[in-house]
């Protein structure tokens, strides 16, 4: 039996059965056809570059509901796209112009949320958004480290396919080294159950570790249990502007050294990257009296007694650490003018001008954005000679990242009075990414492939690797039902 189903642009048969099967599995009013308008939101993802209509939207509460729907879409043959909170910035979480998928939303697989103190683990559903999981495990005096702009909507599963990374990574990892067991669908509908929670587990292939940043293409995570940390007792949070960005491991090793390792957060703000934020959120405050060309905003916590006792000048011994850091290097010419929260409103301000990068950079206007990773070492070579290149091509680099990790957000913007369509781009991303070929780099850190960079993918990813991945896909999804069109490109015919 087959419904006729129209969609913007588009007519395709749809296999009522197929929709009355959905509906047995999760009830009526958690399956919404495609072209209606309460499936609008599941159509496109937050860069809005990406859209495309399914053929329904099916939001499951349980692993078995999910494991009911996996199964059912096999029998029927139609594509799967996973969704959690459409925050991934490569359109992998949406579907793609076809019209032939369906859009499964972890969103109802919310309820599981427990932490084990004695453990320091949470356990969590897919769908529990990650700053509910932070605010969780603070409630019973731990931390959930993982943080980065789009926590207030990014859901557990949607981090765990990225391998989301963001501003902590320093000193806590990316999600990856976060997550100690996952559940999780497989493309045939058996459930694997990983939720052991334990730190060691030698048994075989590392199939955790293989869905973890798999970005949906081979299965559908419904669960996880996360490491959790003692809660930093003190923080010490400020901004500084180094003469050199070549400068910048050494700062960060003499904070480390100096502090037991403590940096939670160190990350590069380039001048023309703040001055879009100060232009398009006019209330920010800026952190230093002169812009600095080298700007690095840094946060140091600790868990330690000791640390956090405040000394008769009212300042704590984790303050006074920093300062004599800074001293010394001010001394030394390496680090040329900084501040330190004195507040914990000062602090707030810091965060929100680091984190309203992205949103700045889209209101500026046009931009391409690349996700790179570079040995740390190399990372002033690559923003000096591609700074200057681009440059050259009438871009403004907008250029921000987590460098204690050597991750740098690359953004080329148009510089005054430049057309965007008139620049070439196409020059500026064949330079950069032979630069970071050259030096060892990655072309995403951890924002994922999903449409995006498949052909980026295609180019410059080992084929050795690509071949391997290709093979896995095959033998755990050989009917390519799971996220079609994403993560793996075609091979070249
Ligand atoms: C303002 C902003 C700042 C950001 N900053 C950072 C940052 O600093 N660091 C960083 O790493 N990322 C950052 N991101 C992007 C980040 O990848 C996403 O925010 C997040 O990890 C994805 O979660 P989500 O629930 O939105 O997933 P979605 O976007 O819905 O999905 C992402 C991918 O995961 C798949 N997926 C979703 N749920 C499941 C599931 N349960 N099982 C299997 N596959 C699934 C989807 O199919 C898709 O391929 C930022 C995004 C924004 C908008």
């Amino acid at each position: 039996m087959w419904d006729v189903y129209a969609a913007t642009g588009l007519t395709i048969r749809l296999p009522g059965e197929l929709l009355a099967g959905l509906k047995e599995i999760v009830g009526e009013s958690k399956v919404v056809k495609g072209d209606s308008v309460a499936a609008e939101p599941y159509c496109k993802d937050w860069t809005g570059q990406f859209t495309g209509t399914p053929i329904a939207v099916v939001r499951p509460e349980s692993t078995a509901q999910v494991s009911a729907i996996v199964k059912l879409c096999q029998e029927h043959g139609t594509p799967m796209v996973p969704t959690g909170g459409r925050t991934g910035l490569c359109g992998g979480g949406v579907p793609t112009g076809s019209g032939c998928s369906i859009v499964v939303s972890l969103e109802r697989m919310n309820a599981v949320c427990t932490v084990d103190v004695g453990a320091r683990s949470i356990t969590l559903g897919a769908g529990v958004i990650l700053q509910t999981a932070q605010e969780q495990a603070r409630e019973q005096g731990l931390a959930f480290p993982l943080t980065f702009g789009a926590q207030g909507s990014a859901m557990i599963g949607g981090v765990l396919s990225t391998n989301a990374g963001g501003s902590n990574v320093v000193k806590y990892g990316t999600t990856r080294e976060l997550c100690i067991g996952i559940e999780a669908v497989l493309p045939d509908g058996s459930i694997l159950n990983g939720l052991t929670g334990l730190r060691k587990d030698n048994t075989g292939y590392d199939l955790k570790d293989l869905l973890i940043g798999a970005e949906g293409t081979l299965g559908i995570i419904t669960a996880a249990v996360f490491k959790l940390s003692p809660l930093p007792r003190v923080r010490t949070t400020g901004f500084m502007s180094l003469a050199s960005l070549a400068d910048a491991p050494a700062v960060l090793n003499a904070l480390q050294d100096r502090t037991g390792g403590a940096v939670e957060a160190y990350e590069y703000m380039s001048a023309a990257a703040v001055e879009v934020i100060c232009r398009e959120f006019p209330e920010t405050h800026l952190p230093l009296d002169a812009p600095a060309e080298t700007g690095v905003f840094f946060e140091v916590a600790s868990s330690r007694q000791d640390d956090a006792e405040a000394g008769e000048d009212g300042e704590t011994r984790l303050q006074h650490l920093v300062f004599e850091v800074l001293e010394t290097l001010m001394e030394a010419g390496t680090v040329l003018d900084a501040m330190i929260a004195q507040s914990e409103q000062q602090r707030i301000d810091l965060w929100s001008m680091r984190e309203s990068i992205l949103e700045a950079i889209t209101a500026n206007g046009p931009a391409y954005h690349m996700d790179i990773a570079l040995p740390l070492a190399s990372v002033a070579e690559f923003v000096t000679t591609m700074d200057s290149a681009v440059t050259d091509m009438g871009f403004v680099p907008l250029t921000v990242g987590h460098l204690g990790d050597g991750n740098l957000h690359y953004a080329l913007s148009a510089a005054e009075g430049k057309e965007w369509t008139d620049l070439p781009l196409t020059r500026a991303k064949e330079q950069a990414f032979a630069l970071l070929m050259r030096l060892n780099g990655s072309f995403s850190a951890e924002h994922g492939i999903g449409q995006s960079k498949l052909d980026v993918m295609r180019n410059l990813k080992q084929a050795s690797q690509l071949n391997a991945m290709r093979k896995i896909k095959q033998a755990l999804d050989p009917g390519g039902l799971m996220n079609p069109g994403k993560f793996i490109p075609k091979e070249a015919s």
